[in-house]
Formats: C-alpha cells, sequence, structure tokens
C-alpha cells in the first residue's frame, strides 16, 4: 500500500513538472510575440482564424440524423470475405420461404451459422435466406432414436433439447455453433470413430426447390436430389427440414498417447479402427516437423465424471484460449512452446465427460482479439488411408516453401461415402484438418491462392480429395480430376434449378453450365467491381462541384457576389458529410481513407469559406455600396472564370483547372466606364488573390497525388439487357455482348449523369451498375411540390442554399430502376442533378 502511494506521487509530482514547464513556455511565446506589434497582429490574426475555422466546423453539420441503410453485407468466420447481397430475409417459417423465392427472380443464396469460409453463403446482389431463425426442433422420437429439425437450428441448440432423453448427435463437427443445415450441405464430419461424413446419419430432407415448391428427398423418394442436396453447398434449394438419426448420451474418457507418424497407421488400425468402444478420435500432428502424432481418443467408459457439465454452455470465457493459439503462432518457437509446455499441461489430467459435452465445444474458445491485419482460417485434404506417408512430406514442403504459419494439424478417419455426388471420401480416408494464419491484405491472400493450388495438386496426386467449405482456390481442372462426379451434382442442379438460382462463389466457380454466361466476364475487367458505399459516401464530395456551379448561377444572374450563403454552404457540405457517414454505419465496412479525404476536404473548403465569410462581410460589402448596375469588363470576366472552372470540375480533379491564365484574362479586360472603378478593381484584386492562391494549392495537391495516389478509374461498367445496337451512342462503349446481354463502359462522373440522360430514352434494362444493385441519385425541385416513384427511398432532402424555394432529394433506388426513373424525372419537369457513379 505505502509503495503505491509513493509511486502515485511521483506520478502527480512528474506531471505537475510537465504542466509548469509547458504554462512557462507558452508564456514566454507571448512574451516574445509582444515584445513586437508587427510579430502580435499576424498572430492573433492567425490564431483568431483558426478559432473562427474550429467554430464554423463545430456550429456546422447534422448530428441529429440517425438514419441508416440496412446492413445487406454477408461475411464469414474469417472476415476475409464479404459480399454485398441485395436482400436479407430471416424467415420463421416455410411459408416466408417459399415467398421470399417467389417474388424474387434473380439469384438467390443460403446462409447457415457462416462458419464456411470462402463465399459459400453469399452472392452478390443475390436474395440472401438467413437461416439462423427457423431453428426448432420439430419432434423428437425416443424409441427410434431420431430427431426431426427446422435446418437452422445449430447442433448446441439441439444438443440442449435431445440431452433431456439422454440422446447425441450421432455424427457432427467437433464444435456446435454450426446450422444443421450448414453442416449437411457440406457433408460435415467430425472426431467420430466407425463412420464418415455426416450424410449416413441423415434419414430424410424437405428442400424448397427454386420455383418455391417443397420436395421431400429420402433414400426412396427423389433419390437423387437426395444425394445432390447433401453436401450441395445450398445449389438445390433450401433445405427446410432435416430427420436426424441419434445415438446415446454416455459417459467417454480421454486416452492420449505419442505416436511416431511412421507408427500412425499401424496404431491406428490396431488401437482405434475397429474398437466400438472409440466414440471419438483424433491426432494432432505437429508442426513444423510434422513426424510424432498426439494421438486423443475417448472411450466409453462406466467411470465417474471428472466434469459433470451435460452440454457446453455458450457465453463462456475463453480468453486463456485464445492467448494460447496466439502464442502457438509465434513461428517455431511457439510450436515447441505447445507441444513441450501447453499440450502436456491440457493432456496432463484424467477427463470423464459426457458424449453431448465433448462433442459441443464453442467455436468462441478459437476467437482473437482482432481480424483486421491477420486471420485465422481451415483447410482440409482427405488422403486415402495408405497414402499419408507418401502425402505428408508433400505438404510439408509446400508450407515450408511458402513459410506457412500452420498452427494445427488433426487427423481425424472416415469411412467411405458413396452416396454423395460431391462426395470427398470414395475410399476410406484421413483427414487433415490444417489451421493456419495468414494476412488479410490482398498479397497475402494471393499468397494463400498459389500455395493452396500447389497444395492441391498434391492431394490429387495423391489420389485425395480437398474439402470444399474452404477458400475455393482450386482451378476448375482441379476440381474436375477431384469430384469426377460432379457432373451429376450439376446434372440434378440443371433440372430443378435450370436458371441456377441458387448460387454462391463456389458453385458459380465451378458450375460448368454457367460457362457461356456473359457474366462470367466481369471477373476478367479490371475495376468492374466498385464499393457501393462509395455511392453514399461519394455525395459531400459532389456537393463541392454543385456549391461553386450555384456561385457561378449567382454571379451570372447579377447577384452580389459578398451575399452569396457562404456559411449555408459549409454548414450543407457537413450536413450531407454527416448523414452519409451514418447512412453507411451499419451496413458497410469502414472506409478510413475516403472518410480522412472527406474531412481533409471539408476542412480546406471551411477555411476557405471563413476567409470568404470575413472578407465579404467586411470589407466586399462596404466596397459593394460603391457598385452600380452596370458591369465592367473584368467583372465579366471574373464571371466566367467561376463558370469555367465549375464546368472544369464536372469532369476533372479542381487541382488541374489553370487558375493563373484567368488571372492574366481578368487584368487584361478593358475598364468599363459605366461600372463602379472603386468595385471593379476591388473584385479583380480579389479575385487576384483567390485565384493565386488556389493556382499555389492546386500545385501542391497536384504533386502530392502524383506521388501517392494509383490511377483513378475512369470508367464504370454496366451490365445491361437491350435488344438495340448501343454502340453509336455517344461514352458507350460495348465491352462484351451475347444474345441480347451487355457490358458496356461508361466514363465516370459528370459524364455518367449526361449519358444516363440520354441511355433513359433507350429501352435498356440495367442490370448492374458496377457490380451494384443500387446506386444514388440527386434531383431538384420546386419546395411544396410531390412526386411518387415507386422503389425509390428518399434518404434526405437538403438546401439549394442560393433559392429557397428549391430543394435537392438525396435517393437510393435499385439499378433496374434508374433509367425509368430519369425517364421519370424528365417527364416530370424535375431537374435529375447527379447520379452518384461509386
Ligand atoms: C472453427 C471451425 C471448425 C470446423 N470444424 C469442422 C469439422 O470438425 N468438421 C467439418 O466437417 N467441418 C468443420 N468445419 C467446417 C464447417 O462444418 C462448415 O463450414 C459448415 O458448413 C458450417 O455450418 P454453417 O451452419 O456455418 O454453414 P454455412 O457456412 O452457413 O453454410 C455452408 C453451406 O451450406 C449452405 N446452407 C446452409 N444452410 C442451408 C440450408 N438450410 N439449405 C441449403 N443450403 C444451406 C450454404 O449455402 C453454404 O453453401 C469447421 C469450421 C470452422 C470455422
Amino acid at each position: 500500500m505505502k509503495k503505491i502511494k509513493t509511486f502515485i506521487r511521483f506520478i502527480k509530482g512528474l506531471l505537475l513538472k510537465f504542466l509548469k514547464f509547458t504554462v512557462n513556455l507558452f508564456k514566454r511565446f507571448l512574451i516574445f510575440i509582444h515584445r513586437k506589434k508587427r510579430r502580435a497582429i499576424p498572430f492573433y490574426g492567425l490564431f483568431g482564424y483558426i478559432v473562427l475555422v474550429i467554430f464554423l466546423v463545430k456550429i456546422s453539420g447534422d448530428s441529429a440524423y440517425n438514419k441508416t441503410l440496412a446492413n445487406k453485407r454477408v461475411n464469414d468466420v474469417t472476415q476475409i470475405n464479404p459480399i454485398q447481397v441485395g436482400q436479407v430475409v430471416q424467415p420463421h417459417s416455410t411459408k416466408e420461404i417459399i415467398k421470399a423465392i417467389q417474388t424474387t427472380n434473380g439469384k438467390i443464396s443460403i446462409g447457415g451459422g457462416r462458419f464456411s469460409m470462402g463465399g459459400q453463403t453469399g452472392y452478390n446482389n443475390s436474395l440472401h435466406i438467413d437461416m439462423r431463425e427457423f431453428n426448432k426442433v420439430i419432434s423428437i422420437d425416443k424409441d427410434k432414436k431420431q430427431v426431426k429439425v427446422q435446418a437452422g437450428i445449430t447442433w448446441r441448440d439441439l444438443q440442449k433439447e435431445i440431452d433431456k432423453e439422454n440422446l447425441s448427435v450421432k455424427i457432427m463437427q467437433t464444435y456446435a455453433n454450426f446450422t444443421v443445415g450448414g453442416s449437411i450441405s457440406v457433408n460435415c464430419h467430425g472426431r467420430y470413430i466407425g463412420h464418415g461424413p455426416i450424410i449416413s446419419s441423415v434419414l430424410e430432407l424437405k428442400l424448397i426447390s427454386a420455383s418455391g415448391k417443397i420436395l421431400i428427398a429420402n433414400r426412396e423418394q427423389n433419390v437423387d436430389i437426395f444425394k445432390a442436396a447433401i453436401g450441395g453447398y445450398g445449389g438445390i434449394g433450401v433445405i427446410v427440414e432435416a430427420t436426424l438419426q441419434l445415438e446415446d448420451n454416455v459417459k467417454v474418457e480421454r486416452y492420449t498417447k505419442m505416436v511416431d507418424l511412421t507408427d500412425y497407421n499401424n496404431f491406428f488400425s490396431t488401437n482405434i479402427r475397429n474398437d466400438t468402444n472409440v466414440i471419438f478420435q483424433n491426432g494432432d500432428l505437429y508442426p513444423p516437423n510434422y513426424d510424432v502424432i498426439n494421438n486423443i481418443s475417448w472411450k466409453k467408459t462406466a467411470k465417474e465424471l471428472t466434469d459433470t457439465t451435460r452440454v457446453t454452455p455458450e457465453g463462456e470465457n475463453y480468453w486463456l484460449e485464445s492467448i494460447l493459439v496466439d502464442v502457438v503462432s509465434w513461428g517455431n518457437f511457439g510450436k515447441w512452446v505447445r507441444r513441450k509446455l501447453i499440450d502436456p499441461y491440457i493432456y496432463g489430467s484424467d477427463k470423464i465427460v459426457w458424449r453431448n459435452k465433448e462433442a459441443s465445444y464453442d467455436v468462441a474458445e478459437l476467437e482473437p482479439k482482432s481480424r483486421a491485419e491477420k486471420t485465422y482460417v481451415l483447410q482440409e485434404y482427405f488422403i486415402p488411408v495408405n497414402n499419408i506417408q507418401a502425402f505428408i512430406p508433400k505438404m510439408k514442403a509446400v508450407y515450408e516453401k511458402y513459410d506457412v504459419n500452420i498452427i494445427n494439424v488433426s487427423l481425424r478417419h472416415a469411412f467411405p461415402d458413396k452416396e454423395s455426388f460431391l462426395s470427398w471420401a470414395d475410399e476410406e480416408v484421413f483427414a487433415f484438418v490444417i489451421y493456419y494464419k495468414q494476412g488479410t491484405d490482398n498479397e497475402s491472400k494471393e499468397v494463400v491462392k498459389k500455395w493452396t493450388i500447389e497444395m492441391t495438386d498434391a492431394i490429387l496426386s495423391e489420389n485425395g480429395k480437398w474439402y470444399l467449405p474452404y477458400q475455393p482456390h482450386a482451378t476448375i481442372e482441379q476440381f474436375k480430376s477431384g469430384f469426377p462426379n460432379s457432373d451429376q451434382y450439376f446434372a440434378v442442379k440443371n433440372g430443378i434449378d435450370s436458371l441456377h438460382r441458387f448460387n454462391n462463389k463456389l458453385l458459380d466457380k465451378y458450375n460448368p453450365y454457367l460457362k457461356p454466361l456473359i457474366e462470367r466476364e466481369r471477373e476478367n475487367i479490371k475495376d468492374y467491381y466498385r464499393d457501393e458505399e462509395q455511392t453514399v459516401l461519394t455525395v459531400p464530395e459532389w456537393y463541392l462541384v454543385f456549391n461553386p456551379k450555384e456561385y457561378a448561377d449567382y454571379l451570372e444572374e447579377g447577384k452580389n457576389p459578398s451575399d452569396f450563403p457562404f456559411y449555408a454552404s459549409i454548414d450543407e457540405y457537413w450536413k450531407l458529410y454527416d448523414r452519409s457517414q451514418k447512412l453507411v454505419s451499419e451496413a458497410y465496412p469502414a472506409n478510413k481513407e475516403y472518410n480522412t479525404m472527406l474531412q481533409v476536404i471539408g476542412v480546406s473548403v471551411t477555411m476557405e469559406y471563413a476567409v470568404k465569410i470575413s472578407y465579404e462581410n467586411t470589407i466586399g460589402t462596404f466596397f459593394g455600396w460603391f457598385a452600380n448596375d452596370s458591369i465592367s469588363q473584368k467583372e465579366a470576366t471574373i464571371i466566367e472564370a467561376q463558370r469555367a472552372y465549375s464546368n472544369f470540375i464536372y469532369n476533372t480533379a479542381w487541382y488541374e483547372f489553370k487558375f493563373m491564365p484567368w488571372i492574366g484574362k481578368v487584368w487584361k479586360a478593358s475598364d468599363n466606364n459605366d461600372a463602379s472603378w472603386l468595385r471593379e478593381w476591388e473584385r479583380t484584386l480579389f479575385f487576384t488573390v483567390e485565384f493565386s492562391f488556389k493556382a499555389f494549392y492546386a500545385q501542391l495537391i497536384g504533386l502530392a497525388a502524383e506521388s501517392s495516389y494509383e490511377e483513378p478509374t475512369t470508367d464504370i461498367y454496366l451490365l445491361v439487357s437491350s435488344e438495340k445496337e448501343l454502340e453509336g451512342i455517344n461514352n458507350v462503349t460495348v465491352i462484351k455482348h451475347q444474345n441480347d446481354k451487355k457490358i458496356i463502359a461508361i466514363p465516370r462522373w459528370g459524364t455518367f449523369t449526361e449519358t444516363i440522360l440520354k441511355l433513359s430514352d433507350q429501352n435498356i434494362d440495367v442490370i448492374e451498375i458496377g457490380g451494384n444493385d443500387e446506386i444514388v441519385v440527386s434531383y431538384l425541385m420546386n419546395k411544396g411540390t410531390h412526386h411518387k416513384f415507386d422503389n425509390l427511398e428518399v434518404l434526405y432532402s437538403s438546401d439549394v442554399v442560393t433559392n429557397i424555394n428549391k430543394i435537392r432529394l438525396v435517393a437510393m433506388l435499385p439499378v433496374n430502376n434508374l433509367l425509368p426513373f430519369v425517364h421519370y424525372t424528365k417527364n416530370n419537369s424535375i431537374e435529375l442533378e447527379h447520379v452518384f457513379d461509386y
């Protein structure tokens, strides 16, 4: 206690000293400034200016705005596969699923627990059916040891119910967070001995097809659908119900043994394979040498429990486990710590638990503190039992070549599955479950892709297969050789879902029926996909184009430039900024870089307008009193310059504008005798200072842009459907076409809006723009007038600062409604101001 007090006193002393030092420094600085007036005036001028800018930023904006866009991003546990879907439904009944399917006509993706790791649960702009709320136990037949469930139920929720009857899931994964539908759709497996994939425990499925029809599939009825849907990755239909075989919940005791890799096959076949008392088993193969296996098996027992928990509860704190996983990821030292310290500690004690307890681990125990820069990912290889000794050196060589940070390799056993079309076990195999750490940046992703393709070759060379719920890096050729029965799977799919509505990133890559589609070309076009949030976020940036236009309009109308509403303009910018930030806050990942840019330009314009407010409300107003009705040539040229600038920035970065020649033009313009010479010269000088400063600032920004910015994307790509040739239309380039479908490119920015205005008179259906299904537009209307256009969501209204009778509406609409809406504005005297092109 005494020590703590002394320490606090010491810290207090230090802080006081620092405070004194700072105050003294400031005092000295003030004395220095006050010693001479020529220092004090600029100092206080600058100080006042900074205070004014901060004040203006603080009092501007719209912090009360609270509308947010719906979150339509589907991602998985790794956080590296975000997919923007078009609509998310969370059904509670079969009827709701049928309705969702029948009232839409686009692609459909299905999500369970979202633990698959390569876009298997999402597809861009699709109707996403999130099954997690469709999660009831329908019936339990205690005598037959069978259960019927809704497919969105998690294993843990099911375990909680069947545990009451002392029953247990027959086959499932190690962790209990997965949904039954998701597990069946990947044909999962676990550490169970004497079994293979889950299919052998599935008795019947109820599915909803792409047309909304209910189908029952089992080993007698709709047999092909049964074989295709299990391990079918949501490509056949929505599994709404499943009937599963259960087993008794028994007590199990843990046994561990270190086995040399070379002895493993022999050890396994002698001690584990045929022992009906072994319920769970796995062998941990230690990196980086991959020469010893820690065999962990759980055998039925009648002994006393060491832990009486029946099912692992949710919400436990796994801080220690999370740290341990992190420690193991510290290179070879971490691997040594695991083998020599962590594992001996974990497996050092006796353990006798319920089967349900051992089958209900929580994935939370693997969750790191953050997945922002590094994430943990799984892969799994299925190698025929007799080929593992030959495979392991090949696997090791790939990991060593690419310096892959392997945390764990867990071997499990599976008997063959001759039923499912996408079967991963044609023969008896050992599954190698690989847990590794990777970077989340694009470069790291590319490296993973490279080594995964090499690993897939190694797997194929030993007649193995790999697990499809993980990143689908394998090439189409590799997929075909690994899964030769995929032809049968896709034939069944094509028969029941001929429009291939059920889709996701995995099926999209390997489905041979999708091959000829023009949609495939999208992946080959650089910058085809644009981030959807950009259409919302770019509005304030565009305000800095609309506002100079308003200024030029204002001057052309002969109004007094000193009366221009500079403060209202700043306020409007920050309002648009606050609103766009709020709108995207829940729907999209944070776009820090763009937000910083918006803050920088917002502060820059506030600084510029703060000067103008100060000047125009004092000197500007004073000289305005001398103005008469005539306008001098110089002032007319200034107006021309402001117009040229405002036109220029619709299509080009502001800092590329040539400011200096306009100063020359203004000075060269002849004097006009009728106009007030005082006002003329005051305006000329003010303009000269303004444009000179902008020219200087533009040079600086231009240099910075050259050295740091990437080449900007100049075109936006649209997928459209049109019978008409579009070749001749100005600014439209047809990149690819197939029948009526076309991928066209249109230059971005101002030209984009102009071209959309032109296209609105053509018979064209827009399918997507920049890979997105929604876009933001702004349009101007007289206050008090109303319009009605379906499917248009007005996000907010904004002021036209120079005209109190007008209002700017910022709205979001589906891209397929863009051209009809533009057409509507034309026919209803609504001024379409801008289409925000991401
Ligand atoms: C930490 C961890 C450990 C794992 N351990 C194992 C393991 O031991 N054994 C193993 O086999 N796998 C394991 N996996 C992989 C896991 O089994 C699969 O990813 C499984 O699909 C997860 O279930 P889910 O509910 O999250 O499914 P999701 O990832 O949500 O979906 C998987 C696929 O099923 C489809 N789908 C989901 N629900 C339905 C439905 N109702 N109807 C039709 N299609 C549907 C989806 O469209 C998708 O294609 C593990 C994964 C993780 C992250």
